[in-house]
Formats: structure tokens, C-alpha cells, sequence
């Protein structure tokens, strides 16, 4: 199935009339406080909290081609501080259950904070506060959502952040075909994340960061960043590059770069959202092993995402976000089986983008102060609202200061490396074969137990 791409980048840059023009490159060598490499969340909230901690800081970003251009602008639009990770893989070095759980309660705080900046900010990303969705369609789904549910409990989770839903209720709010039950995430949002990263580009730039777009960072080490437009001079850099991260020299096998791609119907006529409702506009996942999210968008039109092709051989990138047709048309069989009243909209856009995944799968923050070389990232797939925390965090670790958030569990979460292809490659097609598989043998038997090929797959990949 061939669907317009157009070398936009995803379908909220498209809704923007197309990418923007970059701003100007690194003029020559330079000299400042922090350097910050790349310009998506992770890189932007940083020089934000360290222009807002310290006014006189000097802060440059350095952007290979625009800020935004990443996952950052090409997301799914779930803001919704959650802790995807597993918890028991940061008690270590030290840390503690309660570090954990302080952990989780301060990434839930990330949605208000977001949406507080860019209300501050005059950001309008058609933000809409709403509930998370996580439907089960088969018992075996429902048994996870009920497992993973059961467990937040033991980690303190408010009960008023998550609560199980029954079969009509989920139907009461989104007609999803054969849906079960679900689990419900409240307080998050829906964005439009081109429209949240530009805006907060222009806001850093007001608050007197220097942003230098259509630069390539070549290599960093302490004390200096050299691009193919000049060096950077600074005593503190931070890599905020998640996905992209494996280009730069003796990083291949820090993070994998995951896919994930999506496609946007056309507009969704009033008699259609008569038969699925999602009057509410509520993000919605489901329970599959092979992941899948959606958002009905600001413009009434239905934003679908999952894996498609998860993983492309050495850590490749797309190209501007262009996608494969398999990817495509796997999505589109996950609409029409979700919800097949959408199943004659035409598509308007297919795109994909790559996000960072560690050895453990656990998100972490990272400052060595005696290099002055900090990162974050790793984020699987849950990047908007812990990109906040992790530029909070960055900008603490950068200005010296010793505060709550340095000490939570996520910071120096040290982990193994990759293996080396093709070792890499195969594991991760493994593990999704395995996946696929599984979700296929719950469709068939609705009581299937597909735990043990899920962990074999698990057991692959480290997950
Ligand atoms: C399709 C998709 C859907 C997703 N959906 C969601 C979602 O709904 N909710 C959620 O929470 N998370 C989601 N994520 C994850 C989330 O978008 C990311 O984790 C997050 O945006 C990462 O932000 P970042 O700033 O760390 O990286 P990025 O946004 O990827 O930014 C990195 C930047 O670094 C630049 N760069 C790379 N190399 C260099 C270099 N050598 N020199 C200079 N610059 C360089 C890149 O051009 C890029 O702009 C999704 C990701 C994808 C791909």
C-alpha cells in the first residue's frame, strides 16, 4: 500500500505545512558553559532547566538538521509520565524500593509540568488532558493487564492513577472490537508533538540558548564537541541524541535504535465516531505483545503506531522518516482488526523514527562530573514526559548541584553493552518472531498462556 510521505518527516510536520526552515549553523568556533548535542526533548528541556536554575550559563545546542527532526517530533503523542521499566532492574548500587517509587511518583509529576510550561510559554500543541487506555482483547491480555496492574499496587502506585475497566465501560468510551477490559492510566495527555518541540525550541532560544540547526556533531570529548561547521569549546556537554546515539565513535553498542512507525487516516467523518465514540479523545494501547498505540488527533483524524520493521541491521536510520509498505500495511491490519469501523478511511501519511533501547531496557540519566560528559535516553518508547525529567535532571548535574532528583535511582543506572551484529540483529528479530507468534496463538485460543514463549523472547533481548 503506497501512502503519501513527501519527505515531511511524520504527519505533524505535514499538519505544519511541511519542516521548517532550519535555523542558521554554528558560525565558527565557539566557547560556552554547556554544549548540548541534539534538539529533540531530551536536549531542550536541559537548556531550558539550566537557563531557568542559571541565567548566565551559556548554553549552545547543536542540531544535525532541525530541531525536532527525531523521535521528538514524530511520536505518537502520549504524554503520560509512565515507568514502563522494570522497577527491581535499579535497585542497585545502593538504591532502594523507596527510590524507586520516589522515582515513579516524580515522573508522574512530568505531565503537569509539560503542560504548565507550555501554558506558560503560549505553546498551543493541542494538548488535551485525558485518560490512558490499555485494552485487553483476548483473556490472555486481560490476565497481563490484571498481572501488571496488581503490580504497580505493589509498588505503590496510587490507586487513583490506575484502575481496571470492564468490557462495557471501554465499549461506553471507545468501541474497540473484542475488547474485554482494560486498564486505565489517568492524568496524561495528548499532544501534538511537532507542534510541543518547536514551540519549545522558540522558548529555549527566547531564554537565551544559542541553537545551531544543520550542524553534524563529528565526535566529543571532554572539554570540546567538533562539528563539521567548527568546535565547541565547553567544560560540561550533554549527548541528547537517544536514538541516533550508536553514530558516534565507540557508542554502536550503547543503545539499539528501535523503530517504530505509524500511520494518520484522513479526517474521520461524524458518522464514524458515531459508531466508535472516543468522544474523549483517550490515548489507546492495547495489550498485545507486539506493542500498538493510537490517538484520535486534534484534527479528528486516528494516528496509529507499533513496530512494523523493529529493527534495521547495524543501528540504520530512516531517511526523513520514510517508512517500508510492510510496515504500513501491518498497521493498517491493526486498525481494521481494533477498530474496523475505520476500515475504509483512506490513510494520508505513513512515517517512522528510531528510539534509544539500553541492554537492561531501562531508561537512565548519566554524569561523570570528572569529564564534565553527561547523557540521557534509553526511554523505550515513553520519551515525552521522561525527556522532562531527564533535562530537570541533567541541568542539576551540569550546574554541581546535589538535589532530590540527582539521587533518584535512574542516575548512573549503569548497564551492558549490545553484542555486536549480527548477534543483535537476530536477537531482536527473535524476539519479535516469538512475539508475533504469541499474539497470534491468544487470537486463535482466547485462554491461551503465551507467558513462556514471551519470556523466551524476553530472554533474548534482555527485556
Ligand atoms: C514513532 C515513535 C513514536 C513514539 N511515541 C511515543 C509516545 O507516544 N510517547 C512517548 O512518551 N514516547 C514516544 N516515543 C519515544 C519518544 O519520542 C523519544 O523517546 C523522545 O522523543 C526522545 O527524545 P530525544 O530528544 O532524546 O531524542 P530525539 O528526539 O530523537 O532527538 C535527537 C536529536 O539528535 C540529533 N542528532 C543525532 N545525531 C547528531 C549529531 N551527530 N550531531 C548533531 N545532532 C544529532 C537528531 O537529528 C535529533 O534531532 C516514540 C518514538 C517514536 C520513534
Amino acid at each position: 500500500m503506497k501512502v503519501a510521505q513527501n519527505g515531511n518527516v511524520s504527519f505533524w510536520y505535514a499538519e505544519l505545512g511541511g519542516p521548517p526552515k532550519p535555523r542558521a549553523p554554528l558560525p565558527g568556533d565557539r566557547e560556552v558553559d554547556v554544549c548540548i548535542i541534539g534538539a529533540g526533548f531530551t536536549g531542550l528541556w536541559t537548556a531550558w532547566y539550566l537557563k531557568q536554575a542559571d541565567p548566565d550559563v551559556s548554553v549552545a545546542v547543536v542540531e544535525r538538521e532541525f530541531a525536532g527532526f527525531g523521535a521528538s517530533g514524530r511520536n505518537g503523542g502520549f504524554l503520560t509520565g509512565a515507568f514502563p521499566w522494570a522497577r527491581d532492574r535499579y535497585l542497585q548500587h545502593g538504591h532502594t524500593r523507596e527510590g524507586v517509587i520516589a522515582l515513579e511518583r516524580t515522573l508522574r509529576g512530568t505531565v503537569d509540568e509539560v503542560i504548565a510550561v507550555a501554558d506558560a510559554q503560549g505553546i498551543d500543541a493541542g494538548i488535551h488532558r485525558t485518560d490512558e487506555l490499555f485494552v485487553a482483547c483476548t483473556q490472555s491480555q486481560l490476565a497481563r493487564i490484571k498481572a501488571d496492574h496488581a503490580n504497580a499496587m505493589r509498588w505503590q502506585v496510587p490507586p487513583e492513577r490506575l484502575t481496571l475497566i470492564g468490557a462495557r465501560e471501554v465499549a461506553d468510551r471507545v468501541r474497540v472490537h473484542n475488547a474485554l477490559g482494560a486498564m486505565a492510566i489517568h492524568g496524561v495527555a495528548r499532544v501534538q508533538p511537532a507542534k510541543l518541540v518547536r514551540g519549545l525550541a522558540d522558548a529555549v532560544e527566547r531564554a537565551g540558548v544559542a541553537i545551531y540547526e544543520k550542524t553534524t556533531v563529528q565526535r566529543y570529548a571532554k572539554g570540546r564537541v567538533d562539528t563539521d561547521r567548527g568546535t565547541i569549546r565547553a567544560s560540561r556537554i550533554i549527548r541528547a541524541t537517544e536514538g541516533y546515539t550508536a553514530g558516534f565513535p565507540g557508542e554502536s553498542r550503547t543503545w539499539l535504535a528501535m523503530n517504530s512507525a505509524q500511520i494518520v487516516t484522513e479526517p474521520v467523518p461524524e458518522a464514524i465516531w458515531d459508531q466508535i465514540g472516543w468522544r474523549n479523545g483517550e490515548l489507546l494501547a492495547d495489550a498485545a505483545h507486539t506493542i500498538c498505540y493510537a490517538q484520535r488527533t486534534a484534527d479528528n483524524r486516528i494516528a496509529m503506531g507499533g513496530r512494523g520493521v523493529p529493527y534495521r541491521f547495524g543501528n540504520a536510520t530512516d531517511k526523513a522518516g520514510e517508512t517500508q509498505e510492510t510496515t504500513v500495511r501491518s498497521l493498517h491490519a491493526i486498525l481494521h482488526r481494533l477498530l474496523p469501523q475505520a476500515a475504509r478511511l483512506k490513510l494520508d501519511h505513513a512515517w517512522c523514527g528510531v528510539m534509544g533501547v539500553p541492554r537492561d531496557w531501562c531508561a537512565s540519566v548519566g554524569f561523570d562530573p570528572a569529564t564534565g560528559i553527561g547523557h540521557a535516553g534509553g526511554y523505550v518508547g515513553v520519551g515525552v514526559s521522561t525527556s522532562n525529567l531527564a533535562g530537570q535532571t541533567l541541568a542539576d548535574l551540569a550546574l554541581g548541584r546535589k538535589t532530590e532528583l540527582t539521587g533518584l535511582p535512574w542516575v548512573n543506572h549503569t548497564v551492558r553493552k549490545w553484542e555486536p551484529e549480527p548477534l543483535r540483529w537476530l536477537g531482536v528479530q527473535g524476539m519479535y518472531g516469538l512475539y508475533s507468534i504469541a499474539d497470534r496463538i491468544e487470537a486463535r485460543g482466547q485462554t491461551a498462556d503465551t507467558s513462556r514463549l514471551a519470556q523466551l523472547a524476553n530472554l533474548l533481548t534482555g527485556r
